[in-house]
């Protein structure tokens, strides 16, 4: 057996990022700029409250004004539509985020777009996914923003390197993707059409699982010495929450792996203040 992989500590990187945040926020305020984000619920759902009260907490430690709008589950697109517009055009307000999922009778997609995209700090709309498939200076949403993080603190390059992605939605595998591509990876991505997914996994040097299936990546499908990043959340019966890769066994072949809880996380919350300091300094500055 070799080594025991390095575990990569999101709650700890969060932290050192969210105490540089802090100062840059101070420095904002500093010039007369108080960055604010607005979130939008629709509808009642538990785990999107818990992710609000996280984010929360997350802007009040930096110093970002954080303003929710919890709106009624009957909510029609035009009553969405138009909080978002009124939310566009107030100058305080640098940061729009909308909540998913959102209730059925409405269409994310149309949301997503009627924000204006200079304050999309969760990087959805499209002027802000084709700037990225182009390269050019976006915002980045924020749970792939986090794993890249992770890969330049951690001193691991991934130009030349086999990337494999295991689930291609658009908040999480597709991004993700686009942005190991423009740090010079091959990059596959899996999803669940894909056939012999092991003979691919073990091809990997950075294997990163969103899926969303606890024990998907068992010791079996990865290669000795690879890295691997696991972005699935799934609670078990008895409500603790695990990743999509089997942990303890694949530890033991990875040279790099993050926990859950505690890894990509905590790591998403924090790149997404990243995003509305940026968005507060670009509009600012008047850039586009
Ligand atoms: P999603 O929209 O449900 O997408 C899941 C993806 O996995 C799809 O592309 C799907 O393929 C693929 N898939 C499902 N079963 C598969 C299988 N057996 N083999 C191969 N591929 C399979 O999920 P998501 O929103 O991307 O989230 C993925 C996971 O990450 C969830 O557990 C979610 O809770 C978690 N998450 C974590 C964070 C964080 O901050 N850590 C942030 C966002 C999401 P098809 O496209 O073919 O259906």
């Amino acid at each position: 057996m070799g080594k025991m992989a390095v575990v990569i500590n999101g709650k700890e990187l969060a932290k050192k990022t969210r105490e540089k945040l802090k100062i840059e926020c101070e420095e904002l305020k500093n010039r007369g700029i108080y960055p604010q984000l607005a979130v939008i619920m629709v509808g009642d759902n538990p785990a999107s409250k818990v992710y609000l009260k996280n984010k929360n907490k997350a802007c009040q430690e930096v110093g970002v004004q954080y303003i929710e709008y919890l709106l009624s589950k009957e909510t029609t697109q035009q009553e969405l539509t138009t909080l978002i517009q009124k939310l566009n055009q107030d100058p305080l307000i640098h940061g729009i985020l909308l909540q998913s999922p959102i209730p059925d009778q409405l269409d994310i997609n149309q949301a997503f777009r009627a924000i204006d995209y200079r304050k999309d700090v969760d990087g959805f709309h499209p002027m802000n996914v084709g700037r990225l498939v182009l390269g050019q200076n976006t915002f980045i949403s924020c749970t792939p923003y986090g794993v890249m993080r992770m890969f330049e603190e951690y001193g691991i390059d991934l130009c030349g390197k086999n990337v494999v992605i295991l689930g291609r939605s658009n908040i999480v595998g597709k991004p993700l993707s686009q942005c190991c591509l423009n740090k010079n990876a091959t990059v596959t991505i899996c999803h669940s059409k894909t056939r012999n997914i092991e003979e691919i996994t073990k091809t990997a040097d950075v294997l990163i699982s969103a899926i969303g299936k606890a024990h998907f990546v068992t010791k079996n499908m990865v290669k000795e010495g690879a890295v691997v990043i696991d972005v699935g959340i799934n609670r078990n019966e008895e409500g603790k929450i695990t990743g999509d890769v089997d942990y303890e066994e694949v530890k033991e072949v990875a040279s790099y792996i993050t926990p859950v809880p505690g890894g990509v996380g905590p790591m998403t919350i924090a790149m997404l203040l990243r995003n509305v300091l940026k968005a507060a300094t670009y509009l600012a500055k008047g850039e586009e």
